[in-house]
């Protein structure tokens, strides 16, 4: 009996050290207990990790600080008793320069860093045939209102400074590559956009285009926030 069990015991210690010795075989981003790395390529793991500094705003600063994101501590906010920006940032650039200087959660500014180099450029060196992004038109992030700007119901994620909203991307040649005039095109800036969406939903928790309603016609949005969804 006694013999039994030290067999068992052994069998089990050896499935134990063939999983972590498997783990330890996974590039970093794709073992669960690894640090997040910014420069790391998208991993089963990432958008989880990036939502997370949403409750870690020193592991965040830290993550930046080693980065080539160039942002500016921004004042906190509070108003309208639902709005709320803490430990915030205002992005003066990312891996590309944007339209505005928009003021955002530090979790969306390092998550966008790892889109815009991993899923961005990528998609660009895919289908854009040798023109590259030079700036990302933006709509905007921190907004203090609740979803679709109503009166009452859930607080958007752009009222914590946690949601972007992506309207196109200015190209390197001069083209505009436009999110409502190209989305569902199977051009190449079409495929593009679809590419960038895609890839997006590795990164981000939350990614809405065009196919999720006609309020997001004319742009994405991309958010750090609580709800996973990629439509
Ligand atoms: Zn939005």
């Amino acid at each position: 009996m006694w013999t039994l069990r030290v067999f068992a015991a052994s069998l089990v210690l050896i499935a134990a050290i063939a999983v972590i010795a498997g783990v330890m075989t996974l590039p970093p981003q794709d073992r669960p207990f690894a640090r997040l790395n910014l420069e790391d390529p998208v991993g089963a793991f990432t958008a989880a990790r990036l939502a997370r500094l949403r409750s870690d705003s020193d592991a965040c600063m830290g993550l930046i600080s080693l980065s080539r994101l160039e942002v500016a501590p921004t004042p906190d906010i509070s108003e309208r008793g639902f709005c709320r920006l803490d430990g915030a940032v205002t992005l003066a650039r990312s891996a590309h320069p944007y339209s505005q200087t928009p003021r955002m959660s530090c979790a969306l500014a390092a998550a966008l860093y790892v889109w815009e180099r991993e899923v961005v450029a990528e998609a660009a060196r895919a289908h854009l045939g040798g023109a590259a992004v030079s700036r990302i038109e933006t709509l905007g992030a921190y907004s203090c209102r609740r979803i679709y700007g109503r009166a009452e119901g859930r607080v958007s994620f752009h009222a914590t400074g946690d949601a972007i909203d992506i309207a196109g991307f200015r190209l390197s040649d001069g083209r505009l590559v436009s999110v409502r005039t190209d989305w569902g095109s199977k051009s190449a800036e079409g495929q593009f956009l679809r590419a960038v969406r895609d890839g997006g939903c590795r990164v981000f928790r939350a990614v809405l285009s065009p196919e999720y309603n006609a309020a997001h016609a004319d742009h994405f949005h991309l958010d750090v926030g609580d709800y996973a969804i990629c439509e």
